[in-house]
């Protein structure tokens, strides 16, 4: 059955500018954002939290099911506090992990883990759930061909290695986290070629993605060309 509102999958590689570009594009058509990434760093965060070593695949699998399947992990919507719309949280125990998700070795972490098959589909209806009605925008890696392939719009978000290593080290220096680019940006190559040689839901572009380059516009563009996409498409 058709939805009213669309689902908008918003794909790529790391340090694309995702983030911010669909958090501004789910505030602009008052959507919720679901952050996707979030999900594999918190199982990333669990495994570590519960002494599991993140090589042995069964037992990470094992925490994602079960930590799952318990609801010790789980995403909320909550109100924007500065704007129209909402976005996830997730929730590791009821609490929020925050920035604990957000180092450098848990972003290694959830690359990690999310090759592992027990994993994606541990959090496959998590995701599944927020999209059900319609009016969200989830930015992942595999929204517009594994989780949504019926997504009524579809970004394949890119930029080269050098741009998107840049913008995460700006990102990791305004958290305070130390880092230097050369090492990020060989995380960010090792990343997606992790990311895109997995056998299961690798990084790929869906065929009917509309593949925007943010090296070539600038962020603004970037936002308004995605939400003219989303208003033409949903006034079909
Ligand atoms: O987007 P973020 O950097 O938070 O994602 C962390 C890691 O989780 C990515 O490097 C990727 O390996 C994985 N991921 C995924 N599928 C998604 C979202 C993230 O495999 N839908």
């Amino acid at each position: 059955m058709a939805r009213a509102k669309p689902v908008v999958a918003i794909d790529g590689p790391a340090g694309a500018g995702k983030s911010t570009v669909s958090q501004r594009v789910a505030e602009a058509l008052g959507f919720t954002l679901v952050d996707t990434g979030s999900l594999y760093r918190a199982v990333a965060f669990l495994a570590a939290a519960e002494g599991v070593s993140l090589d042995d695949v069964a037992a990470v699998e094992g925490v994602a099911t079960r930590a799952v399947a318990s609801g010790r992990l789980s995403l909320a919507a909550v109100a924007r506090p500065d704007g129209p719309g909402r976005v996830t949280e997730v929730r590791v125990g009821g609490l929020f992990p925050g920035d604990a998700i957000r180092t450098p070795a848990m972003s290694m972490g959830a690359s990690q883990v999310s090759a592992y098959p027990g994993v994606r589909a541990a959090l496959l209806d998590l995701q599944r759930q927020f999209g059900r009605e319609g009016a969200v925008v989830l930015e992942g890696r595999d929204i517009g061909t594994v989780v949504f392939p019926d997504a009524e719009v579809k970004v394949f978000l890119t930029a080269s290695p050098e741009v998107r290593a840049r913008r995460r080290l700006e990102e990791l220096q305004a958290r305070g986290v130390e880092a230097d680019l050369a090492s990020v940006l060989h995380d960010v190559i090792a990343r997606d070629a992790r990311d895109a040689a997995r056998s299961i839901a690798p990084l790929r572009e869906a065929p009917d993605a509309v593949r925007v380059d943010s090296s070539q516009l600038d962020r603004e563009g970037t936002i308004d060309a995605i939400v003219r996409l989303v208003e033409a498409r949903a006034g079909r």
